[in-house]
């Protein structure tokens, strides 16, 4: 019997998600999580802090695929707007109660955040019994704060749930704990072992890669499915399963179409630090010189920790006289061609090489708009450069997007652009 990997439904509450106060954080934590564990994410409910459509979303509503965990998070506080845990009750018709050796761990948490009196201990008393309460069965979670999560085990054939505190912190320390509870690990198991494969892909669009999958006759199944995720101008593919010699076979061929464009497999290291690799494998180090971006590629490039053994620095040259000044851009040739330019692009990379004697250097000037756009430079106009031993290259993109998009997008080019280079020699 090949079972199917057990399915999951999220369900996220607060007012805060639904008014934009707040980005939902927790969605994708989990859905890596439950990815790792073998597990389907094949809904994601967001809802307010209301009883009704909290209990509503956890009973989940006729014609849904059905699942077998339900993860809810947020609303385990102790004030009367938190109503998670009466919705839980409800929805799996199990009785409350107070849990006292839960009810010790959330007491000894108030008073580990301060000496307090008697009579300040008094003014909790309700709400840390409030977080004490939980439906009956509960294999409640250890607490990075007050609130213990807790885990409904649903048997065979029922429905587990997982109940988190919504901050994020606290979450992710709730789901540590929860997904090692027997439960979690019984319906990891379900589907048998799954075999991933990724493709990173860079230089054609999701329709090229699209087409090339069509070509190979695939159709998805539990066997083997591919999903196909464009990510700052990088695609993503990935192919998994129950069969493995089935998912290699089908990712070997797909690699076969499009040799130049994979870049790394099964590696979800973020570009700047796969770059950051391959420079220290050469023993060279990388200088930067931004305008447009604004120090955002410095950023990328220094996410990741251990940058400083192949990463120099960088400049921020946002002005003519920036880029004169710290980087001997030549003021008549910023005059005649504009800082938006590729001969601007590459003045600029060659001096930030110069000025810190880097073996390479990446440069990018360009138009992220919303204004400052002209006939001949339109907004999402950039011209990039990069500087090595094994030569010069420039590129001028025209990408669409809001300002942010073109910030970002920019900085993907620049890496991919050192990474190219690097690849060549
Ligand atoms: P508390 O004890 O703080 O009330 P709680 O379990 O009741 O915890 P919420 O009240 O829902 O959780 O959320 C607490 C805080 O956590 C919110 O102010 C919000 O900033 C953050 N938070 C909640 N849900 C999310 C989410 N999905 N993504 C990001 N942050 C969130
Ligand atoms: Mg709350």
């Amino acid at each position: 019997m090949t079972a199917r990997p057990a399915r999951a439904a999220l369900v996220i509450t607060g007012d805060e998600l639904l008014r934009g106060f707040v980005q939902d954080a927790h969605s994708g934590f989990l859905a890596e999580q439950l990815r790792d564990q073998h597990i389907d994410l094949v809904d994601v409910h967001i809802v307010g802090d209301d009883f009704a459509k909290i209990e509503a979303a956890l009973r989940r509503d006729a014609g849904q695929e059905p699942v077998e965990l339900v993860i809810v998070s947020g609303g385990l506080g102790p004030t009367h707007d938190d109503r998670t845990t009466e919705a839980v009750a409800r929805a799996t018709g199990r009785a409350l109660e107070v849990r006292p050796d839960a009810l010790e761990v959330v007491e000894a948490r108030i008073r580990a955040f301060g000496r307090r009196t008697e009579s300040e201990l008094e003014l909790f008393a309700a709400g840390n019994r409030k977080q004490a309460t939980m439906p009956h069965g509960a294999l409640w979670l250890d607490p990075l704060g007050t609130a213990p999560g807790y885990v409904l085990d649903g048997g065979a054939d029922g429905v587990t749930y997982v109940v988190l505190p919504g901050p994020p912190s606290e979450l992710r320390h709730a789901w540590r704990g929860a997904r090692m509870t027997g439960p979690l690990v019984e319906l990891g198991a379900r589907g048998g072992a799954r075999h991933e494969r990724l493709l990173r892909i860079w230089g054609i669009p999701e329709s090229a890669a699209s087409r090339l999958l069509d070509a190979t006759g695939h159709v998805d199944g539990d066997d083997r499915r591919v999903t196909i995720c464009a990510r700052d101008g990088e695609l993503e593919l990935s192919v998994r399963g129950t069969d493995a010699a089935g998912v290699d076979a089908l990712v070997a061929q797909l690699e076969a179409g499009m040799p130049d464009e994979v870049f790394a497999r099964d590696d979800e290291r973020p570009i700047a630090q796969l770059v950051g690799a391959e420079l220290v494998a050469r023993g060279w180090t990388l200088a930067t010189a931004e305008s447009c971006t604004g120090g955002l590629l410095g950023g990328d490039l220094t996410a990741g920790e251990g940058a400083s053994a192949w990463y120099h620095g960088g400049f921020v040259t946002y002005s003519y006289e920036a880029k004169t000044e710290l980087l001997g851009v030549e003021t008549d040739l910023l005059e005649r061609v504009g800082a938006v330019s590729e001969e601007v692009a590459r003045a600029m990379a060659r001096g930030a090489r110069a000025r810190l004697g880097s073996d390479v250097a990446v440069a990018i000037t360009g138009v992220a708009g919303p204004g400052g756009g002209t006939e001949e430079k339109p907004v999402g106009t950039v011209h990039l450069a990069v500087v090595s031993p094994n030569g010069e290259r420039h590129r001028q993109i025209r990408m669409p997007g809001d300002r942010a998009t073109v910030r970002r997008r920019s900085c993907a080019v620049a890496l991919h652009m050192v990474r190219e280079l690097l690849a060549e020699g």
